[in-house]
């Protein structure tokens, strides 16, 4: 046996007991005739004292230890003098009575502690290192837990885990593809799954009426903090259900997990907003509801006093600022300069002051008068102390400016606090998002999503007003996942695959296995998926999903350990009869 115990388990009443310890040397320290050992494994640390006049020999072996080190040691729990109230184990250490080095290391490229020196790249290029940092560790942990706690829910709800392929038939999520050539069918690609869709639909059909999956999807997207190239979805199906029941469902997965992993009761049902409220009063799709701060808007009673930019706006909106009446010229510059971000792409931002005396001061004194300015107070409802913050232009563009100065606030006035969550549904999307550029429609969640029945009159009417039958689940301005109610219909089907542009020869050869599996009998259904990657971030108190993955990829979607992707050799190419040939773009 090379251990009898953890580094992280022996406590005061295990003094007097003879253990064995194997783990990684964290630090080693020599003080007078003692040489103390720290001594690390996947539990925790163990100091173990070495003792020059009891035993040279071994606290010479001792002395000659270099960080990261394996070692198995034996000795005596004994009650610490000093004890180190700072980690679990410091009421007690080992006097060493046998030292044997298992292995080895090099110095480390940096030191393995939560406050490491190693910055981002290095620590990337370095990751099973890096994964031995506790921070690190408590991140999987975490996932782990998570992972367990969903797969003992779902199962008391009676779904089943059923894997579906990585090699697939291109699926639409509306991002781009990664593919893989097929050596036996030369010239001939995969498409790795952008999401299990059509899968899960089918088992729907197949009468496997609850469904889940923790799958791998890939999406060759941009990449951004909270994106990676192969991410992980709980992705769920459900059939002879209606919104409400999916819904119902998930909100007790979502619950049972902050229950269970993080000990926080949400007794209430979580709030929900319909799409439109979420634009009209937070200018998202996926609000932080943490805190209020909503959009007031002010279009036509700012128009007519010769201000050009709100003469001309098609939306002229504000939000209240509490107690921001105090803020310096420069602190509202530096929101101004906020704004004009290119980023954000705002060309200014108007601001108000009700100061604490009841008068006012703004940025637009030439063009409005007190009680004007007084009555923009009166419809945001600022009191003295507040600060009035407003944009005007294009109503969509000027809602997205404003919500990240919105979250901008929140995080200024520390109303963004990670330890306090707030879940929200966002319903009633549309069906449909109007694409400029191409003159089309496209799915704004997917082909499949079924329009809400009311709206089904519209479709040819007035499409862009069209509802989904389509819902997200939202935490702290993170959108944690979202799903639908799907068209089983085959003509409705038919009637969507028309009006996203798609001929019937398009479709057939895209979904053709999906509307045959249709005419066989397909039960009403519906489901949703969860960002895995995003829960665990959210619930770690994370910015980044890069943290809650064991081995993740860079911003440009490289692994800089494995030094992937990678040129592949020229045989591996004539097998699968692919030619490179690099563009100027590339070269
Ligand atoms: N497949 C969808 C997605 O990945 C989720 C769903 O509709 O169930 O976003």
């Amino acid at each position: 046996m090379y251990r009898d115990r953890t580094c992280g388990e022996l406590r005061l009443d295990n003094a007097g007991e003879h253990v064995k310890l194997a783990g990684w040397v964290q630090r080693s320290r020599k003080m007078g005739g003692m040489t103390f050992v720290d001594l690390r494994d996947r539990y925790g640390i163990t100091q173990i004292v070495f003792n020059q006049e009891i035993n040279p020999e071994l606290c010479e072996a001792a002395n000659g230890l270099g960080r990261e080190f394996v070692v198995q040691v034996t000795g005596r729990v004994e009650e610490r003098t000093s004890k180190n109230h700072n980690i679990p184990t410091g009421d007690i250490e080992i006097y060493a009575d046998g030292l044997t080095v298992l292995n080895k290391s090099d110095i480390p490229p940096f030191t393995i502690e939560d406050n490491t020196d190693g910055g981002d790249d290095l620590r990337m290029k370095y990751r099973y290192l890096d994964l031995r940092r506790p921070c690190v560790r408590r991140n999987l942990e975490l996932r782990h837990r998570m992972a367990f706690e969903i797969r003992r829910y779902l199962d008391s709800k009676g779904f089943l885990e059923i894997e579906t392929p990585i090699l697939v038939k291109s699926t639409p999520e509306g991002a781009r593809d990664f593919v893989v050539p097929s050596r036996m069918n030369p010239g001939e690609f995969y498409a790795l799954p952008q999401s299990p869709q059509l899968f899960k639909q089918l088992l729907m059909v197949s009468g496997y009426d609850r469904y889940f999956q923790i799958a791998k999807c890939f999406r060759d997207e941009d990449l951004r903090a909270d994106r990676q190239p192969e991410f992980t979805q709980i992705d769920c199906e459900m059939s002879f259900v209606d919104q409400e029941d999916v819904i119902e469902m998930f909100e007790g997965l979502v619950k049972h997990i902050f229950k269970y992993v993080k000990g926080i009761d949400f007794s209430d049902s979580f709030p929900r907003m319909t799409w439109n409220d979420a634009m009209r009063l937070y200018g998202s799709d996926k609000p932080d509801i943490r805190f209020g701060m909503p959009f007031v808007e002010l279009t036509e009673m700012v128009k007519g006093k010769g201000f050009a930019v709100m003469d001309d706006a098609e939306l002229t909106v504000g939000i209240v600022a509490p107690g921001c009446a105090t803020y310096t010229r420069k602190q509202i510059d530096q929101l101004t300069d906020f704004v004009k971000r290119p980023q954000i792409g705002a060309k200014g931002l108007v601001w108000v002051k009700i100061e604490a005396d009841g008068s006012v001061k703004s940025s637009v004194g030439k063009f409005f008068s007190e009680d004007e300015l007084r009555d923009w107070a009166g419809k945001m409802e600022a009191r003295p102390g507040d600060l009035m913050l407003i944009m005007s232009g294009e109503a969509m563009k000027t809602r997205k400016q404003l919500c990240e100065l919105r979250l901008e606030m929140g995080e200024r006035l520390g109303l963004r606090d990670k330890n306090n969550f707030a879940p929200l549904w966002v319903i009633d999307f549309p069906l449909f998002e109007w694409d400029e550029e191409t003159q089309r429609y496209y799915a704004m969640h997917h082909p499949f999503t079924s329009p809400n029945p009311e709206d089904i009159p519209l479709l040819h009417t007035d499409t862009g007003k069209v509802r989904a039958t389509a819902y997200d689940i939202v935490v702290n301005g993170t959108e944690l996942g979202g799903g639908s109610i799907r068209i089983h219909d085959a003509a409705l089907q038919d009637t969507m695959f028309e009006l996203l542009g798609f001929t019937q020869e398009k479709a057939m050869e895209q979904f053709g296995f999906l509307m045959n599996a249709f005419k066989y009998g397909a039960p009403p259904h519906g489901g949703l998926a969860l960002g895995f990657d995003r829960f665990v971030s959210i619930l770690a108190g994370l910015d980044t999903i890069r943290d809650v993955i064991a081995f993740p990829k860079n911003n440009s979607g490289r692994d800089v350990m494995n030094e992937s992707p990678s040129v592949i050799d020229q045989a591996q190419l004539d097998e699968l009869c692919l030619k490179v040939e690099m563009s100027d773009k590339e070269n």
